[in-house]
């Protein structure tokens, strides 16, 4: 698995910069990982956030849940906007 660290990006949720990798998951989604706190959410093909899916493999009508299926947490981005230097 290729992890390639985003330059300047910033996490959404402990504000650690360059600490932000990208990589495809196992299911052929691309997503983002801060290294620093875990943090983790799915970007499109142009490389934005998205919503991830809730679920990708809906179980059809006679159809066990697949066992594998995890509960996908969608997580909201809310605006980090440039902070403000305190002096
Ligand atoms: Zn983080």
């Amino acid at each position: 698995m290729q992890r390639r660290f985003i330059a300047g990006a910033v996490c959404p949720r402990c504000s650690a910069m360059d600490k932000v990798v990208m990589y495809d998951d196992a299911e052929g989604r691309r997503v983002r990982e801060c290294v620093a706190c875990g943090f983790r959410d799915a970007l499109n093909e142009q490389g934005h956030p998205t919503e991830l899916p809730t679920r990708v493999n809906q179980p059809r009508a006679g159809e066990q849940p697949l066992a594998h299926e995890d509960e996908v947490q969608v997580v909201r981005l809310f605006d980090v906007a440039s902070p403000q230097p305190k002096e």
